[in-house]
């Protein structure tokens, strides 16, 4: 008998109970469920992958052996990353035979995916705030030749501050410089073109780390727009759409937006790789340093007059506005509730807090499908429908 088969199958799992509570679940992945834990002799919080990888009829022991090898390759690449501040920390991990513990610091305020849907859109100035943090996280794991692969809202965790921790590195891979992969992984919404050119042809020369700000370009678009740039009920339509890079700044969302970021996204969004932004060109976008400029920016004195002449002006039609209003009265609520700006917002709140968890849940449906219900929509998609040619076409 050898030292290994002494050891008993379920010493990782007894090592991170005698040290942690498990509480409750703050989300869930294929093989993974990750809850909230306490720390017993500190009291302190963190959250904890547990990872199953118990033999079950739901698995075929292939399935399994590859669940555990890419979980020694998420570890492995979390070492990697340890330290960079805009990347969730590995605390702690437990290896049994039937499951893994990976023990992170915990995000109380959760994914950017539920912050979004809480916000509907962002401004430009917090888009900015984040997408430089994800871009200069996007820099460093290219620096060291590390690909995630599954950039999405719902993969950047945001910490008390609202600074952001990018997590999930199931996806990841390093590859030697000047390598390219073939392997088809990631969230359909977020693929660059690319990748799905190698899951239709097998003798593709492949992709590299350019996916991941094609990813970072989609992430940036939604942020703004509060819906995908790419997204349509029948995934295929959808993924046509990625292969020919159509998308388009007409939702009203994009009226008010500057030129300058309009721009950067559609550097990002570009369909050959080698003409794509990369991290480095992005970071260096006027878009990023349009910022720093404005704060530091002294008023001139006939601006200080503009400003203080206009807020004259807002304030006094406020409150002309405010003297014409018409009273909220149970007769309004009643016949058109939608008018009153409140209960409108209410009502939109709640719609997101409806669907925000619907939309969340299927692989082919996401934040697009809440703005899918107009009649305009609703033509569209079924002409879409009309006019889908086969599958053998693409
Ligand atoms: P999977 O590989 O299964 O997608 P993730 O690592 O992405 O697993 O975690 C799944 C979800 O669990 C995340 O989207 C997030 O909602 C929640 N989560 C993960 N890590 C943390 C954390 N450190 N703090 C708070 N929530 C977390
Ligand atoms: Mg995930």
């Amino acid at each position: 008998m050898t030292k290994e088969d002494e050891i008993p199958d379920w010493v990782g799992a007894q090592e991170f109970y005698d040290k942690y509570d498990p509480k409750e679940i703050l989300g869930r992945g294929v093989s993974s469920v990750v809850r909230r834990c306490v720390d017993k002799r500190t009291s302190q919080e963190y959250a904890v992958k547990i990872i199953d990888i118990t033999p079950s009829d739901k698995m075929t022991p292939q399935e399994i052996e590859e669940i555990r090898q890419a979980t020694v390759k998420e570890i492995d690449i979390l070492k990697k990353v340890c330290g960079q501040d805009n990347i969730i920390q590995l605390k702690d991990c437990y290896e049994s035979k039937a499951f893994f513990f990976l023990v992170f610091d915990l995000m109380k305020r959760g994914e950017l995916f539920d912050y979004l849907t809480e916000k509907v859109t962002l401004s430009e100035k917090e888009t900015r705030k984040i997408m430089r943090a994800l871009l200069e996280v996007v820099q460093f794991l290219h620096s060291q030749n590390i690909v995630h692969r599954d950039l999405k809202p719902e993969n950047i965790l945001l910490d008390d501050q609202m600074n952001i921790k990018l997590t999930d590195f199931g996806f990841s891979v390093q590859i030697q410089p000047g390598q390219k992969l073939n392997e088809v992984c990631g969230t359909p919404g977020y693929l660059a073109p690319e990748i799905i050119e190698c899951s239709m042809d097998p003798n593709h020369k492949g992709y590299n780390t350019a996916v991941d700000i094609w990813s970072s370009g989609v992430i940036m678009y939604t942020l703004l727009a509060g819906s995908p740039p790419f997204w349509h009920r029948k995934q295929m339509l959808m993924l046509r759409m990625i292969l020919a890079g159509k998308y388009d700044y007409s939702s009203p969302e994009w009226d008010d937006r500057s030129d300058t970021v309009k721009d950067l996204i559609s550097r990002m969004l570009v369909v050959d790789p080698k003409q794509r932004y990369n991290a480095s060109d992005a970071l260096n976008h006027p878009f990023f340093s349009q910022y720093v400029v404005a704060e530091v920016r002294q008023f001139s004195p006939y601006r200080r007059f503009k400003v203080i002449c206009m807020t004259v002006l807002a304030t006094m039609r406020i409150y002309c506005n405010y003297r014409r209003a018409k009273p909220v009265t149970k007769e309004v609520i009643k016949s058109d509730p939608y008018a009153v700006k409140p209960i409108r917002k209410l009502i939109d709140a709640c719609a997101f807090k409806i669907y925000g968890h619907w939309v969340k849940k299927g692989q082919t449906q996401n934040r697009a499908a809440l703005f899918e219900n107009t009649p305009k929509a609703i033509l569209l998609s079924i002409a879409a429908e009309a006019d889908e040619s086969p599958l053998h076409t693409w």
